[in-house]
């Protein structure tokens, strides 16, 4: 009580009314949750879409893993769905000079041309460039487990190699170092 009244004291020294001054604080707090009430369901809910589109990267084309274990050889599962790495010089791709254009094993999407392949002498097929920007996609945490250079078929999202900064220097400088299996070739005209 005693605080009361000399808090009191105070405020009506200073020429404050107590109550109007608790309305004016109550207004003040009440007018800052409505601003930040509304900013943090926006936020949650941005965060929210982020989260679900890095966890569950939508692919156009989408199957269960048993259908693509029907669906591809032994060696194009493992590489493409599994993200192993086929055994050096294995692949017939690997020799191709032919013009013609790379498709996925998968889902037939077009992934590289012979105009952009190049002998890196690895044992992969490789090229300094995709056949276009939105061909393939990089590494993500998706359910395969990529790594931060990995490289994958945008269409289906099939494992098709790595990404390495020991390319052509007179072109990209990069290395699309990619697996055999995981491609068919059409040849033709680039
Ligand atoms: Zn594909």
């Amino acid at each position: 009580m005693k605080v009361h009244h000399s808090q009191f004291r105070y405020l009506a020294g200073t020429g404050q009314v107590p109550q109007e001054s608790m309305i004016y604080k109550i207004f003040i707090s009440m007018k800052r949750l409505f601003l930040i009430l509304p900013l943090s369901l926006l936020l949650f809910s941005c965060n929210g879409n982020a989260q679900k589109d890095k966890n569950q990267e939508d692919f156009e084309i989408q199957k269960s893993d048993a259908e693509w274990k029907e669906e591809l050889t032994d060696a194009q599962y493992r590489v493409l769905r599994k993200a192993e790495t086929e055994r050096a010089f294995s692949s017939p791709l690997n020799d191709i000079e032919e013009p013609g254009v790379f498709v996925c094993a998968a889902c037939g999407n077009e992934l590289y041309k012979t105009e952009n392949k190049f002998n890196s002498g690895t044992g992969w097929p490789s090229f300094d460039r995709p056949i276009n920007e939105k061909a393939v996609g990089m590494g993500s945490d998706t359910k395969i487990g990529y790594q931060r250079d990995e490289v994958h078929c945008a269409k289906c999202g099939g494992h098709l190699g790595h990404v390495f900064d020991d390319g052509p220097k007179k072109t990209t400088g990069k290395r699309h170092c990619v697996n055999g299996d995981a491609m068919e070739f059409i040849p033709g005209q680039d």
